[in-house]
């Protein structure tokens, strides 16, 4: 089965076809149970395509399979070197077809194309060729313990590895899993959103031209009640890696408790403070505040969406974010639009979840300086929208929007901001805007979360950790750190000829 899609804008010209059924097995097969489900435009509401949707027996299918290539071709059959060329390939076809993926996430998850390309498509090539470059590099240590026994350690694969994505960067979630679980020796199991299988289904497109053996990645697009629970919850699958809400996240460490105790990590959700200090350079503040808080229609676990000023330049703060912001709002559009810097939210559900926050807020009372509604007519537009006057105990304050709302308050001593900051359940990021070093650092320490950025904004990188601290997750992708998620270590004690 597939689909082929017709685009004829600035920035693409063309036919992309998508195999949309199961990749199971090194083979695109129909699932066991029919059934599909249509995927939409958010930008226009309009169907575009329809996948196949998978159930339990797909997934017990897939672990079988993968299984298998575990046991015969890949996991410790398989040389570093050889997975890291395969993956090294992989990066390169990515970089091939760096449009086409570019378009897909345009149209289906409704970023701008520009964007899509640079952030998106550009972090995904570098995320897979770093791990490709870990590949064979991955080792143990010796261990003295006497001189008549000599100890080793061995970083062995899991073997199978379920994988659980969201909508909101469908192919750079992907490539952050798939990455490292490869690079480690693992076979997969993934599950993209169902609301965003285009670019994942693309991608299996690539794992086929460039080599990996059938079995080695296994991608089933369908629903979390199905497809993910079964992941979650079966026996052979020893690791769980998801990223998603806290609630959902919750449900996979249950599933894993009530199973077979399987290692679960998590990347959650976020309520990330941006911290402006009346010592920074406030033009350039404003634009990485602006990128932190509204970058992909405020859908980031990383947001930047608690916004807290001090007082000394709040006003002036107030003065020249508004315009910025309302330059973004008339840069709202087609997000095929050489000029689009805003596209839609990605889907019905996520728009009717966002408007109900900005309801939320305006019933507590707090000011809706600028934005507070639809764009449009048609779509899944939501303005870039601030509130002001507003307080710690609200909910636009306390729960993640995931949408472009912006809740500004304010405040007067460094050890008062560092109070508020922490004063959440989530821990994933923070902004610190200060151009005294002493200070930057000083805060940076003292910040409950897994990353913290400096006079800078969402810049993650391949080689740098990342995951939350308190709700916001368990683990860490990217870096060395993902290495050790993806492997257990074995000690094995060798006797040099002790005799008992
Ligand atoms: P979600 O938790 O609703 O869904 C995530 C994935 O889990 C989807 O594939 C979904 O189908 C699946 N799922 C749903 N119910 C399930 C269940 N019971 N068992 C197993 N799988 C199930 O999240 P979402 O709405 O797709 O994404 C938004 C959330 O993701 C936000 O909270 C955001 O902060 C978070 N996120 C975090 C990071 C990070 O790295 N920390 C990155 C991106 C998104």
């Amino acid at each position: 089965m597939s689909t082929t899609i017709e685009l004829n804008n600035t920035a693409y010209k063309g036919s992309i076809s998508v195999k949309t059924n199961l990749f199971i097995d090194g083979k695109w097969v129909d699932p066991a149970k029919p059934d599909t489900i249509d995927v939409v435009n958010p930008a226009t509401g309009k169907k575009i395509a329809t996948v196949s949707v998978g159930d339990k027996a797909d997934v017990n299918l897939a672990v079988k399979a993968a299984q298998k290539a575990y046991k015969t071709s890949w996991g410790l059959k398989t040389p570093g070197w050889t997975r890291g060329k395969l993956l090294l390939k992989l990066a390169d076809l990515l970089e091939r077809d760096q449009d086409q993926f570019a378009a897909l996430e345009s149209l289906n998850a409704g970023k701008p194309f520009h964007v899509a390309k640079a952030a998106d498509v550009a972090g995904s090539i570098r995320c897979i060729r770093y791990f490709g470059g870990w590949a064979d590099k991955i080792h143990g240590s010796t261990i003295e313990t006497t001189e008549q026994r000599l100890a080793y350690t061995r970083h062995e694969p899991f073997g199978v590895v379920g994988q659980i994505i969201p909508w909101n960067f469908p192919l750079l979630m992907l490539s952050w899993k798939v990455g490292p679980a490869l690079a480690t020796g693992n076979c997969i199991v993934l599950k993209p959103s169902e609301m965003t299988p285009l670019s994942a289904l693309k991608f299996c497109e690539l794992v086929e031209e460039a080599g990996f053996p059938p079995g080695v990645v296994n991608i089933i697009t369908g629903y979390g009640l199905t497809v993910g629970v079964a992941i979650a919850e079966h026996m052979e699958i020893s690791k769980v890696a998801f990223t998603g809400s806290t609630l959902v996240g919750r449900k996979v460490l249950e599933a894993s408790a009530r199973t077979n105790l399987k290692v679960v990590t998590l990347e959650l959700g976020g309520k990330s403070p941006s911290i402006i200090f009346d010592d920074c350079n406030l033009e350039q503040t404003i634009k990485w505040v602006l990128q932190a808080m509204y970058g992909n229609m405020g859908q980031s676990c990383v947001a930047g969406s608690r916004v807290f000023v001090q007082e000394g330049i709040y006003d002036e703060f107030i003065a020249k974010f508004t315009p910025a912001v309302k330059a973004l709002s008339q840069a709202t559009g087609d997000p095929f639009h050489p000029d689009t810097q805003h596209g839609p939210q990605a889907s019905q559900v996520q728009f009717d979840r966002i408007m109900g926050y900005i309801n939320a807020g305006k019933e507590a009372g707090a000011t809706v300086h600028l934005g507070g509604d639809r764009h449009g007519t048609e779509g899944f537009f939501i303005q870039p929208t601030i509130f002001t006057d507003v307080t710690m105990d609200m909910k636009i304050v306390k729960e993640e929007i995931f949408g472009p709302v912006a809740a500004i308050l304010k405040f007067k001593t460094e050890e008062e901001v560092i109070a508020l900051a922490n004063d959440t359940v989530y821990g994933l990021s923070a902004y610190v805007y200060s151009d005294n070093t002493a200070r930057s650092h000083r805060v940076a320490h003292a910040i409950e979360s897994g990353s913290v950025f400096v006079n800078l904004a969402q810049y993650t990188d391949a080689a740098v950790p990342f995951g939350g601290y308190k709700s916001s997750g368990i683990g860490r992708e990217h870096g060395e750190y993902a290495l050790e998620t993806y492997t257990q270590v074995k000690g094995v004690h060798i006797n040099l000829g002790m005799i008992i």
